[in-house]
This record gives C-alpha cells, sequence and structure tokens, in this order.
C-alpha cells in the first residue's frame, strides 16, 4: 500500500530561492564534502547554481571516521556557508551531528543533514523534529529500510514531516566500491513512507567515474533528487576527494542529467 505523498519545501526566508523536494522535478544539491574556506565555497556556489543545482551543500561539522583527519571548520563554516547561501540566494544544507549544533546551524542554513553515523541518534532525530526544520535523513550503512523510517518516524512524531531521505549506500561484502547503492530502497523507501528519498551516489561509490552512471539510475527509479560532492580542485580536497567531481565533469553531468529527468518525467506523465 502506498502512503500519501509529501512535498517538503526548503528556503527559510525571502533571501533564498525556496525548492520543493517530492514536488515532481528532481532536486540537484551540489556542493564541496567539506567548507574549507570561503574563496572555494563561492567557486562551488557558483558552479552549483550555473548547472542548476537548487541547493547547497557543505559541511562544518564532518563525522570522520578517524579523529586524526579534518574534522571541518564548525562555527567558522557555518558563517562561511551563510555569507555565500545570502550571496546567492541558493538555499543550504549541512550536516549536525549534536543538538547543541541545531541552533547555531539553522540561523546559518535552511535545511539539517543527519549523516549516516547518526542515524540512530535517536535523541538528535527528536530534537530535529522540534526545531521543525526540514531534514535530510541519510540511511546508515548498516541500517536496513524499516530501520531507516523509524528513525524518521522520530522525526515526524514531534510534528516535523519535512523530511527528506538519502540513500548513500550500504556496507556489502564488495571491496572495490566504498559502499553498495541500494537503488531498490529508492522506490521501496518512498512508497511505504510517502517521503521524498533523494540519492547520493558519491558516498554510495567512493569513485568519481561511477558517479554519472549512478545518478542516471538513480532518476530512472523515481529518485526526488541526487546530492553530489563537487570541488575547485579534486585532488587537493581536505575530504572525499577520490568522490568529487570538478567543475567541468560537473556541469557536462548536470546537463546530462537534465534530459534524463525531462525524459522519466514526460514518461511517468503519459504511462
Ligand atoms: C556527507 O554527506 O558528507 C557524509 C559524511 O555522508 P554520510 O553520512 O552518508 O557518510
Ligand atoms: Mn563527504
Amino acid at each position: 500500500m502506498s502512503a500519501m505523498r509529501v512535498v517538503v519545501r526548503v528556503g527559510r526566508d525571502s533571501a533564498v530561492t525556496p525548492v520543493d523536494f517530492g514536488g515532481g522535478a528532481p532536486v540537484l544539491i551540489a556542493g564541496p564534502c567539506a567548507v574549507e574556506d570561503l574563496p572555494m565555497m563561492r567557486e562551488c556556489a557558483g558552479a552549483a547554481r550555473i548547472a542548476g543545482a537548487g541547493l547547497l551543500r557543505g559541511g562544518a561539522f564532518k563525522p570522520r571516521t578517524s579523529p586524526h583527519s579534518f574534522q571541518g571548520l564548525g562555527a567558522e563554516g557555518l558563517s562561511i556557508l551563510s555569507e555565500v547561501r545570502a550571496e546567492t540566494g541558493l538555499p543550504v544544507v549541512t550536516e549536525v551531528m549534536s543538538c547543541s549544533q541545531i541552533g547555531p546551524a539553522l540561523e546559518a542554513v535552511d535545511m539539517l543533514q543527519v549523516g549516516a553515523r547518526n542515524m540512530h541518534n535517536f535523541t538528535l532525530l527528536s530534537e530535529l523534529g522540534r526545531s521543525g526544520a526540514p531534514v535530510l535523513l541519510k540511511r546508515g550503512f548498516m541500517a536496513t529500510v524499516e530501520e531507516w523510517l523509524l528513525a524518521a518516524e522520530y522525526v515526524l512524531t514531534e510534528g516535523n514531516s519535512r523530511v527528506v531521505l538519502c540513500e548513500r549506500g550500504i556496507r556489502t561484502f564488495e571491496p572495490w566500491t566504498r559502499n553498495t547503492l541500494d537503488l531498490s530502497a529508492v522506490p521501496l523507501a518512498r512508497s511505504r513512507s510517502g517521503l521524498p528519498v533523494i540519492v547520493d551516489p558519491c558516498h554510495a561509490t567512493g569513485s568519481r567515474d561511477l558517479v554519472g552512471p549512478m545518478c542516471h539510475a538513480a532518476l530512472a527509479c523515481g529518485a526526488d533528487g541526487l546530492m553530489l560532492e563537487i570541488h575547485p580542485d579534486p585532488a587537493r580536497a581536505r575530504s572525499d576527494g577520490d568522490q568529487s567531481l570538478g567543475f567541468e565533469d560537473f556541469r557536462a553531468l548536470a546537463a546530462d542529467l537534465a534530459e534524463t529527468a525531462a525524459f522519466f518525467c514526460s514518461h511517468r506523465q503519459g504511462g
């Protein structure tokens, strides 16, 4: 049985152009893995806007596997995001890892991401529910679809229905990709929850060569959007450079994806 479809609008004030997830047209989210400094964030925002992205991403608080890796700029990262948001009019999504980060993040950005490592952080999910802000909830890499949807319920039961789900790959026995992109979870989670579901092919594959094909496949199976990591110079990225697209590749891919999206949208309306 299919649940009623939810449309999630993102854009907290008139400084940005709001964007709808689940409204029919897939939403493109683009930006670096981590906010590194203001100039690179400006460059990424420019590239995202030109390519037709509806939302800008950038991590200020980074949940790194190793405590010795770059952890993000924290509060300084938030103020960079806020500045670039005002300059471009693009709404912004950033990750929060703890309840204390919610307030400061919501003064800077429009949507809060819960990363794969925090999908089971129920205190954080409930607090995000009470915040009323749009939430981008990534699937934990060891979580079943049912566990993922139950995590979403923690936000929903606080009266916040503004949840967008993000499939970002799960851990399997396959070592040649960073994770295994579970595309069957997209139509499954969409129909069971009614929530918009987007796909993050960068964290799913770990490798930029695989990002394009997985983007097209995600649109073909009904994804409500895509989240891509981009960087002015991926080889020098402070995190996730191997899976980040340079601007040239990104622009070309975004143009191809617009055609794929148009094809599948008209196909669904006709069929
Ligand atoms: C991210 O989006 O930068 C991120 C850390 O993703 P995930 O939580 O899916 O690993
Ligand atoms: Mn990343």
